[in-house]
């Protein structure tokens, strides 16, 4: 490799010994949400990964506290669902929204803003799946245990130094912090999970789009026994408004994390916020004088708005906040990012393990990038409505969507059509490029939801007379060695996926001898109503040639 060619992270990327050379399918960068998600989803379809987080542990802040039912489907399929309840997610009161003159203050109510779920949200109708509220320090562990125990080669205290993104493959040169010692790592892929700052982006010189800063704030971080002091009062986030101070309150245990607003052309943060001023910030919000504060941290951070204007650059590939960054209102940020893991993961696994050709990893710019610009303007348009707040000039308005249809129904209409993408997953189509509709399946005596099967690879489901179609995809995945298999979807006599409350004629928009071929993210890759004939093998297998871009 040519100096030339490498990008360098650090100033002095290149020097010193190096230590060991090692090879990888994929080497992700970053340890947090997407990074995490992304190792465990990819161990899940059987694929080595390695992954670098350049800090020892996992994140000790709690950040993001919601994960919305979308997010908990794709838990569900990667088996992580049952720990992540049992890490104690909190039940919420109202909306999980508070206005309050202070955190004690009796002057207080739950926003009902529009287009918000509410806590008590019911999605049965079209999901298995419900939101989680629990901290990321407690869910990041949950992730790491279960990608490690899938044999993810993960290795904190690890930074990526540089790398050098060829036509033929990554290679990247990792630095221990502790150490300094240095690993040279051939790896086919490289996932950028590094965060908002994406170094990789910027070497890679790709720029973003969208509304940009919206605002500064001062994220103060302060310890205090608060007691029973809030009298039961279970919220996500405290809108908290009084002379002393205005700004937004969340309460993890007894970490208080206080949101402020602040100009830079004041000055500093650190300037602007020194200990005692953040020891009176925290009592005003409380409402409690004499509270024994101690201030643990004062971060200046930015909301921002901002899509980067490609997610794939050769054989990198962002996902989460190196991809795309958004306010908080709405609870998309984090959740965008481990939605990016699932639909990149596949892909990778399935171009890795030669099951699939490379043009399949062009489909993760083109389906995720749009949805996340969705994403963004709906976070945007969100904050406005539920905080009030403005806009830079020239951001667009945009119209909200009910929550239900932003989680469930976003699409990925295949090359060439021109479908919407986003339909509302109450009434589903059921057309290539959605999300395969939530039913009822008891499979094996097991009761499953057609949305929890990717994680065991491609699945056929057939109507109850579409036994040759699902015939054909076992003999289909036995000739390639292809994790692919067919249910029949019918009563107790008629297949050996009985649809519990006779809904999947219905949800599937396909014929009784038809079927729904999907993909291993739950989107529908195919659909047809026709019976099968005496070419279904051969009809099958044109079909997945060009779903995996396989020979
Ligand atoms: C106050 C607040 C509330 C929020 N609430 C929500 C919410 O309720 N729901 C939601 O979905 N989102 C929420 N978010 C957003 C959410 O926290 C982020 O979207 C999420 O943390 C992004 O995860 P990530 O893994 O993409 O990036 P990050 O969390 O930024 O992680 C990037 C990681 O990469 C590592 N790294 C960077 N460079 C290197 C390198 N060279 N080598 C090795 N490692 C490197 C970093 O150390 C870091 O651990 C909230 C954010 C804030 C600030």
């Amino acid at each position: 490799m040519s100096g030339d060619d490498w990008l360098d992270l650090s100033p002095s990327p290149t020097q010193g010994d190096l230590m060991s050379v090692r090879t990888t399918p994929v080497l992700v960068v970053g340890g947090s949400l997407s990074g995490l998600c992304t190792a465990l989803f990819l161990s899940r379809h059987g694929l080595d990964v390695t992954l670098a987080e350049r800090h020892p542990g996992t994140s000790i802040h709690p950040r993001t506290p919601g994960y919305n039912a979308r997010t908990l489907e794709l838990f569900r399929a990667a088996g992580v669902e049952d720990a992540v309840r049992a890490a104690g997610p909190w039940a919420l009161d109202g909306t999980g929204l508070l206005w309050a003159e202070s955190l004690t203050s009796p002057n207080h109510r739950w926003l009902r803003p529009p287009n918000a779920r509410g806590a008590q949200a019911d999605y049965s109708d079209v999901s298995p799946a419900d939101d989680a509220i629990l901290s990321q320090d407690v869910l990041e562990p949950v992730l790491r245990e279960h990608a490690e125990a899938l044999g993810a080669d993960l290795l904190f205290g690890t930074e990526l130094v540089a790398f050098a993104n060829d036509p033929g493959g990554v290679t990247a040169v990792l630095a221990d912090r502790a150490t300094g010692a240095r690993t040279e790592v051939e790896a086919g892929y490289l996932v950028a999970a590094d965060g908002a700052d994406s170094a990789i982006r910027d070497r890679l010189k790709i720029d973003r789009h969208g509304p940009g800063v919206l605002e500064n704030v001062a994220a103060i971080m302060v310890r205090a026994d608060l007691g029973d002091a809030l009298r039961g009062k279970r919220f996500v986030i405290g809108q908290v408004s009084n002379p002393g101070f205005s700004g937004m309150v969340r309460v993890v245990g007894d970490r208080i994390s206080l949101h402020v607003r602040y100009r830079p052309a004041d000055g500093d943060a650190a300037d602007l916020f020194p200990a005692a001023r953040c020891v009176e910030l925290a009592r005003a919000a409380t409402g409690i004088p004499g509270l024994d504060v101690e201030v643990l941290d004062v971060t200046p951070w930015q909301t921002t708005a901002a899509v980067a204007d490609r997610f794939a650059d050769g054989r990198v590939f962002l996902v989460g906040d190196a991809a795309h960054v958004m306010p908080p209102a709405g609870a998309y940020g984090g959740n965008t990012g481990i939605h990016d893991a699932a639909n990149l993961a596949w892909k990778l696994a399935y171009v890795s393990r030669g099951w699939a050709g490379p043009a399949l990893l062009d489909g993760y710019d083109a389906e995720r990038r749009p949805i996340a610009e969705i994403t963004m303007n709906q976070a945007v348009a969100t904050r406005t409505a539920w905080f009030g707040r403005a806009n830079p000039s020239g951001t667009p308005e945009t119209e909200l969507l009910d929550e239900v249809s932003l989680l469930f129904g976003y699409r990925y209409p295949p090359p060439g059509t021109d479908g919407p993408l986003v339909e509302d997953p109450r009434r589903p189509g059921g057309e290539p490029g959605s999300r395969v509709p939530h039913v009822w399946l008891e499979i094996g005596g097991e009761r499953l939801s057609t949305v929890d099967l990717w994680a065991r690879g491609m699945v056929l489901l057939a109507g109850a007379e579409g036994g040759g179609w699902a015939r054909a995809a076992d003999a289909v995945a036995r000739a390639r060695g292809l994790p692919l298999t067919g249910h029949v979807i019918g009563d107790v006599i008629g297949g050996d996926a009985i649809d519990v409350e006779g809904r999947w004629p219905e949800m599937s928009g396909t014929s009784p001898e038809g079927a729904t071929l999907v993909r291993p993210d739950g989107f529908i890759a195919w659909r047809t109503s026709d019976p099968a004939g005496p070419d279904a093998h051969a009809v099958l297998a044109g079909v997945l040639a060009r779903t995996l871009d396989a020979p």
